[in-house]
């Protein structure tokens, strides 16, 4: 039989009213057997994702102040959606568990989870599937990092028992049993290893957008929407920014060459974005698949004279970077120049005592930071068969004026990046996209 893997964001199950849509879709297919649920989102653009209230509550709980107006904030959202399913779900029992949780020793993951935790139960009950606690499965090592294998080999067992289950997102736990959520937007990756685990045929992701579009649709106008995509093109787009999908998504499904399905829960029959290894035939057509970026860099220049001919600069550079646990984004580099993009936040917390041990280890003869840098990277795959791309690109930029800080052709010959100041970012973002719109 076959089996798909459907994942439901939070916009997707935010009411009683969207959980009717979401089983709708489940039952339109036999297929859709295991089921990956996120926290209840907004419902609208002034409201606030369970999961923000839930961290709240944890803030205030832990500060010893009061968080009973959160939590009941939090418990009518529950019990909206149980009432208006015409559910009996005893949410004031769950709820009562967390109260008295935050009143001994709050943790932060565990009050995160909670979201997904009873939606996920809610979601359960209202289909008549099996829930599968991700507690029990989805395992991560002791400094946070995600275990793939155990989780996978224990996730397969546990599912196999099962014909039809709700999975809850996000989350999982240490050794110890102890939770542990994934970064935000992390439902997503629990989808793909449930897909891994369960050998899916494919991995559905039903959110707010009919797509992944070649561009932030909050900067371009009614950005056309990506058909089919690989899975790399999709990281290089997610990792820049688009956001649609959790850029560390792709890697359970690639493994196990399960193709994604992006499609939206508010227009069904929108046949979304597909993304698979590799797209025959399209290369001939097809130059650029999507442009992404985001703000929020710095960029660290040094200059030394000789400094190519001298061994072993460069490790000691990023030796000091690693050292402070600052990982680096490009490391463009000339032959008496170096500089290294960095995020303006991850370098915040020791940047004093990066650039004075930069200082002192390797006696620069100019050492500066430039701040409010923005990122950007277009991205496709046939872009290395064309050689007017590039030109376009560039001649974009400067057509709209705009001052070009840096320019990486990544090694994986499947982006281009530029960095520009962060106030040219839209303009820079708009001048690109519509540059290369004829070629996507
Ligand atoms: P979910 O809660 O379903 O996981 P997300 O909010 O995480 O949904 O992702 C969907 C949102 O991503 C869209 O509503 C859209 O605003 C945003 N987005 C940003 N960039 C893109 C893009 N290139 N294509 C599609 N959506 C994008
Ligand atoms: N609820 C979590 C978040 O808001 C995870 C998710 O929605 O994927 O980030
Ligand atoms: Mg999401």
């Amino acid at each position: 039989m076959k089996t798909i893997v459907v994942k439901f964001g939070g916009s997707s199950l935010a009411s009683a009213g969207q959980f009717q849509k979401v089983a709708d879709i489940i039952r339109a297919e036999t297929a859709r057997r295991y089921v990956v649920a996120s926290a209840p989102g907004k419902r609208d653009s002034a409201d606030t994702k369970v999961t923000d209230l839930l961290y709240r509550c944890y803030d205030l709980a832990s500060a010893k102040q009061d968080f009973a107006p959160v939590l009941a904030q939090i418990e009518s959202r529950f019990a909206d959606i149980a009432e208006g399913l015409g559910l009996s779900f005893d949410v004031s029992g769950e709820i009562a568990v967390i109260r008295k949780h935050l009143e001994q020793n709050p943790q932060r993951d565990y009050m995160a989870s909670r979201g997904e935790y009873l939606n996920s139960k809610l979601l359960a009950a209202f289909l008549g599937y099996d829930f599968l606690d991700p507690a029990q499965a989805v395992r991560f090592f002791p400094d946070g990092a995600f275990d793939s294998e155990t989780t996978n080999e224990t996730l397969a067992a546990a599912l196999s028992n099962s014909e039809r289950c709700v999975v809850a997102g996000f989350y999982g736990a240490f050794a110890d049993g102890t939770i542990h959520t994934f970064s935000r937007g992390g439902s997503d990756v629990t989808g793909a290893i449930v897909a891994r685990a369960v050998k899916a045929d494919l991995y559905e992701n039903w959110t707010d957008v009919s797509g992944m579009l070649s561009a932030d649709p909050r900067i371009v106008e009614n950005p056309r929407t990506i058909a089919q995509i690989t899975y790399k093109e999709l990281r290089e787009l997610s990792y820049m920014g688009a956001s649609v999908l959790h850029e560390d998504a792709v890697f359970p499904v690639q493994k196990a060459n399960i193709p994604i399905n992006i499609r939206n829960t508010n227009r069904p029959a929108d046949p979304g974005t597909m993304i698979m290894p590799a797209l025959p035939g399209k290369r001939a057509t097809r130059k650029v698949t999507g442009v992404a970026g985001h703000t929020g860099f710095s960029s660290i220049l040094i200059d030394k004279a000789m400094m190519n001919g001298e061994i072993g600069f460069g490790a000691k550079l990023l030796t000091i970077l690693a050292r402070h646990g600052v990982s680096f984004e490009h490391c463009p580099s000339g032959i008496d120049t170096m500089s290294i993009i960095v995020s303006t936040a991850s370098l915040a917390p020791s940047r004093d005592a990066i650039l004075a041990e930069i200082e002192a280890e390797l006696q620069p003869d100019h050492l500066s930071v430039e701040d409010h840098l923005a990122l950007i990277a277009v991205v496709g795959q046939g872009m290395i068969y064309s050689k007017g791309v590039a030109a376009s690109i560039f001649g974009a930029i400067a057509d709209a004026n705009i001052n070009i800080r840096m320019i990486d052709q990544g090694s994986s010959e499947l982006n281009i990046i530029v960095a520009v100041q962060e106030a040219d970012y839209e303009n820079a973002i708009r001048s690109i996209y519509h540059a290369v719109e004829n070629r996507l």
